[in-house]
């Protein structure tokens, strides 16, 4: 065999430089195999992506990872920035349901209580929704099996308060996707543990132990989970592997043993033996089977989320009066349409508030006294983001609006030091029975979270599953190869 053809084979092309592009490509590079990233940005990184705003680094995408499983802790420890996690302030989310700010009671998972009768679960859910609750554990198993959504399994078995006031804003904030949408699986180690304990609230003990702060099961980086992506460039870069930014990919072509990266206007780009395709769900899908992928959604119907920061100076919000931040219960389809002149009736149009500098000790410390920083978002699986085609003062208003209802405390625009705005497309690979099923041909191997589930802690180690398929197609061909993609160690 020439050599060309075999260095050609034996080489990966990673399609997104998101976070699980780059981890499968470190992997690979560090089993030896020839890898070149190919990013469509200017920047790597996804959906981790962070903003200067009066002169603090703040993510505006993830900005923490939860602990369970260690695999994302292990994988901080390989690249050397186990000494940077940190761990937010154990102050608890809250919940706004019904125009009432409420702590988010300590739950196992998806906002499903693990104690009903706890002082937060009855002061959410009153005390007959929080009677109706705990009674589940006695209902036979059988009640509820059959339901194909989460929303229809939580009715079924602990009520409409749960659903409404704890289960669909969690829903809402974290996954972006109404209850009504979501598979029960969707929630990791959820839809197991109910099937082996036959019922939902001792599912929950089983996932979090309730003394555990609701919302506390994560932590995060001292720089903002922007500095995990810097340390992948730089290891990649250490590694020789090829970075290329601002390069979209717009066809993949079989071209006898090897694959053909082409651009949109049909050139090739770039070639290997095999291709992780860490894009997502869409695009991957037209890359591999074009003839049926969906068109795009018309505007308006898009998955997107808005992420809005302010920096402001406010030193009544050092009290922290929402904990780490709130979870907005109310649904606002029927909203939709309405001017966006914000008065005092209005809903709050924001889905989730974070409270950055109260979550985070180490970013107050760097903001210093009275400077707070806080996150609002918009938008969810289904539906454009309500602020999306807001100019900047209108966003800011409405931003200020929300925050006010939701932190109790009237905000003023005087006090904004600085704001980042950033819309976000959602993957929906959480939305029951939807979306296109790619199945990828040989040699191509799909990662991202809409095949790996939601968040960094599922994303990872599927990115890592992904480097080791890879590196199975190409290593006839690559004899640099180590054999197996290996953890540990960072050299
Ligand atoms: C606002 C927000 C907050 C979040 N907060 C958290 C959190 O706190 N904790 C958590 O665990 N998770 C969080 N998540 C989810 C988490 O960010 C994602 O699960 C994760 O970053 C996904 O990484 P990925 O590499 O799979 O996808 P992405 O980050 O989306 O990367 C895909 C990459 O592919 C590129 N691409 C797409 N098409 C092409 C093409 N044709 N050619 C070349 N490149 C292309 C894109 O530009 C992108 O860089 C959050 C997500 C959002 C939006």
């Amino acid at each position: 065999m020439n050599g060309d053809v075999r260095q050609e084979r034996s080489r990966v092309v990673v399609i997104g430089g998101g976070v699980s592009g780059l981890i499968a490509a470190r992997d690979l590079a560090r089993a030896g195999v020839p890898v070149e990233v190919l990013e469509r940005e200017p920047d790597l990184g996804g959906r981790i992506a962070q903003a200067r705003i009066a002169g603090l680094t703040i993510d505006v995408g993830a900005e923490a990872f939860a602990t369970r499983g260690g695999t994302v802790e292990e994988l901080l420890r390989e690249i050397g920035l186990a000494s940077e996690i940190t761990t937010p302030a154990a102050l608890g989310s809250w919940v706004i349901a019904d125009d009432r700010a409420m702590p988010l009671p300590a739950a196992g998972a998806g906002g499903i209580p693990s104690d009903p009768l706890s002082r937060t679960s009855s002061t959410a859910l009153g005390v007959l929704g929080a009677l109706r609750a705990a009674v589940e554990p006695l209902l036979p198993a059988r009640v509820g099996a059959t339901s194909e959504t989460l929303a229809d399994l939580v009715r079924a078995r602990l009520g409409a308060r749960v659903l409404d006031r704890l289960v669909r804003p969690v829903s809402l904030g974290v996954y972006s996707t109404a209850p009504e949408r979501m598979p029960i699986d969707a929630i990791p180690g959820l839809g197991a543990a109910f099937r082996r304990r036959g019922s939902l609230v001792s599912a929950a003990r089983d996932l979090r132990d309730s003394r555990t702060a609701a919302g506390g099961a994560v932590a995060g980086l001292q720089g903002g989970m922007g500095s995990l992506v810097q340390r992948l460039r730089a290891e990649l870069d250490r590694l020789g592997a090829q970075i290329r930014t601002g390069v979209e990919v717009g066809a993949l072509e079989r071209d006898g043993d090897a694959w053909s990266v082409r651009d949109r206007t049909g050139s090739e780009i770039s070639r290997g033996g095999a291709v992780v395709l860490a894009v997502d769900e869409r695009t991957a899908s037209r890359l591999v089977e074009p003839s049926t992928a969906p068109a795009d959604a018309p505007d308006g119907e898009s998955d997107r989320v808005e992420v809005i920061a302010l920096v402001l100076d406010d030193g009544r919000l050092t009290r922290a009066p929402r904990g780490t931040g709130a979870l907005v219960a109310q649904e606002r389809d029927a909203h939709r349409g309405s001017t966006h002149s914000t008065t005092a009736d209005d809903p709050i149009r924001a889905k989730a508030l974070t409270h950055a500098s109260a979550k985070w000790p180490v970013l107050a410390r760097r903001a210093g006294q009275d400077r707070q920083v806080i996150r609002l978002s918009y938008g969810r699986a289904g539906s454009a983001p309500e602020t999306e085609a807001l100019d900047d003062a209108a966003a800011m208003h409405q931003a200020l609006a929300d925050a006010s209802r939701i932190m109790g405390i009237t905000l003023h625009a005087a006090s904004v030091r600085g704001m980042a705005r950033k819309v976000w497309g959602v993957s929906g690979p959480i939305v029951a029975g939807e979306g296109p099923h790619v199945s990828a041909p040989p040699g191509v191997v799909l990662a991202g979270d809409w095949v790996s589930g939601t968040g960094l802690a599922s994303v990872i180690p599927g990115a890592r599953d992904a480097a080791r398929l890879a590196l199975r197609a190409v290593s006839g061909s690559n004899p640099a190869s180590t054999g197996p993609v290996t953890t540990g160690g960072s050299s």
